[in-house]
């Protein structure tokens, strides 16, 4: 018999912008998708309507699309099993939850969120586990009624059974096995008639035949519950995977305070895609693959043997190196687009392609392109050059005032080329290597780094490198 086709999912609740952890899950359940030859279906879990905004949803949609993650089913590509909404999924999850109301598998609860913090409380105090006390579930019909005749409005609880166990095996944690008793009997539709997570989650990864999913170890113990569920409807489970959780460099929970921003923020900042699909990889996946690769390389590299148990550990610097080696790999085209907003607005097109083309590999976000702008159609000098403390005026003064008379006349004779001006220079000065070319580079652009000068130079024209050595003179 053959294998069913894998079918992954990614299953956000629009209450937030998305962050990198739930980024990586999202890249991971795509992978395992496509390494399979299987499908990636993307699932809104919008049921909670205080906390689920629409234009979350819309930034989810964006995201995942600039991150190269397109899904083979969800919103704005349905199938049959559509709506991938569950905002929009009420009716499915009012006809399981009657079936199982007849069935006598969950029971109306009337407890108050009060009554149900006291019950916690005193479970905690008392050094047990707390869990539902069960209060309701022996009410009979009278007692039911005579609650809802009090205007309580119930929420519905599962029953979960007095004994046994729950297990499964985890792709990343093993075998797992829960107590029933440990369990407690948990929501599955809240007071205001919307199904609850445990409930809606479990049915739609059923109903939308979904058989492999990787989510968050938060989700490891919520496992069990919707096992219980699909059972009780008899529907077959998904084998889980929970990914290990990502945290700053101190082990905390990764947070704003380690510098981690949502894909937007991280988008935004000029950010490639490559880059952080490329670092996300790599946190919690082990893999000897190195160098940047596309997704459909990732895609053929991606293992679910090799998720770890361990906490993985997102690293600003990290993301900086791929991000180096990405902005290193666009093509022209890209790279003119990346940069474009911090270029001037009115250069010919062969000049902003030579420009790009400059420095681009000094590049890790685009805004550093403004000070090579600076540098090269500016007409001011440098302001290091202000600053009589500073290295670029050491430098300077290093050289001596003749220096730069002497390279501003061979500009003026020979005009702005790099390789003429060095070899001239030479010959005037007797000067070579560091000590011919450093005071130039401070000189000429303010600093000690910097793209290679040549093409700057010709960028630049004559008129602005004269200007810009015949300053050095003063300073110097
Ligand atoms: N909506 C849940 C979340 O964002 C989905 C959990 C799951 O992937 O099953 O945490």
């Amino acid at each position: 018999m053959s294998q069913p086709i894998v079918v992954t999912r990614f299953a956000p609740s629009p209450s937030g912008e998305l962050h990198l952890g739930n980024a990586r899950t999202a890249l991971f359940n795509w992978l395992h998708a496509r390494r399979h030859g299987g499908r990636f279906l993307l699932r809104i879990e919008d049921t909670d309507a205080e906390r689920s905004k629409a234009e979350f949803t819309a930034q989810l949609l964006e995201d995942l699309r600039w991150l190269g993650l397109e899904w083979d089913a969800g919103p704005g590509r349905e199938d049959a099993a559509a709506p991938y909404e569950q905002s929009r999924r009420g009716a499915v999850y009012r006809a399981a939850l009657e079936r199982l109301e007849r069935e006598e598998r969950v029971y109306p609860c009337f407890c108050s969120t009060l009554e149900i913090e006291v019950s916690r409380r005193a479970q905690i105090a008392a050094g047990k586990p707390p869990r539902y006390a069960g209060t309701c579930r022996a009410l009979d019909a009278a007692g039911r009624a005579a609650r809802l005749a009090e205007g309580r409005k119930p929420t519905l609880r599962f029953r979960v059974p007095d004994s046994g166990k729950v297990e499964f095996v985890d792709l990343v944690h093993g075998e797992q096995s829960f107590s029933c008793s440990d369990l407690g009997d948990f929501v599955v539709q809240r007071a205001d008639g919307s199904a609850a997570f445990f409930f809606s989650n479990a049915l739609d990864d059923a109903l939308m035949g979904v058989n492999v999913v990787l989510r968050g170890e938060d989700h490891l113990s919520n496992t069990p519950r919707q096992l219980l569920i699909a059972m009780a409807l008899g529907m077959s489970m998904p084998t889980y995977g929970h990914l290990s959780l990502i945290t700053g460099d101190d082990g905390a929970p990764l947070s704003k305070r380690h510098g981690a921003r949502s894909l937007r923020q991280l988008r935004e900042a000029g950010y490639l895609p490559e880059a952080i699909v490329n670092h996300l990889f790599r946190l919690g996946h082990s893999s000897a693959l190195a160098g940047l690769q596309s997704l459909a390389s990732l895609a053929e590299h991606f293992d679910t043997a090799h998720l770890g148990k361990s906490p993985a550990r997102f690293d600003t610097v990290q993301l900086d190196v791929w991000q180096k080696e990405a902005v290193h790999r666009l093509d022209p085209e890209r790279a003119s687009a990346w940069l474009r907003p911090y270029l001037p607005a009115e250069l010919a097109p062969d000049v902003e392609r030579a420009f790009v083309a400059a420095i681009q590999q000094n590049l890790i976000l685009p805004q550093e392109a403004a000070v090579w702008a600076q540098v090269v159609f500016g007409d001011a000098a440098p302001t290091s050059l202000a600053d009589p403390a500073g290295e670029s005026v050491a430098a300077i003064r290093a050289a001596g005032r003749d220096f730069f008379i002497a390279a501003s006349a061979v500009v003026r004779e020979q005009g702005a080329d790099w390789k003429t001006l060095t070899g001239a220079l030479k010959e005037r000065t007797g000067r070579k290597g560091p000590d011919l070319f450093k005071p130039l580079r401070h000189a000429l652009t303010g600093s000690a780094h910097g793209p290679e000068l040549a093409p700057l130079l010709l960028l630049m024209g004559g008129a602005r490198v004269i200007a810009r050595l015949e300053h050095a003179a003063t300073v110097a």
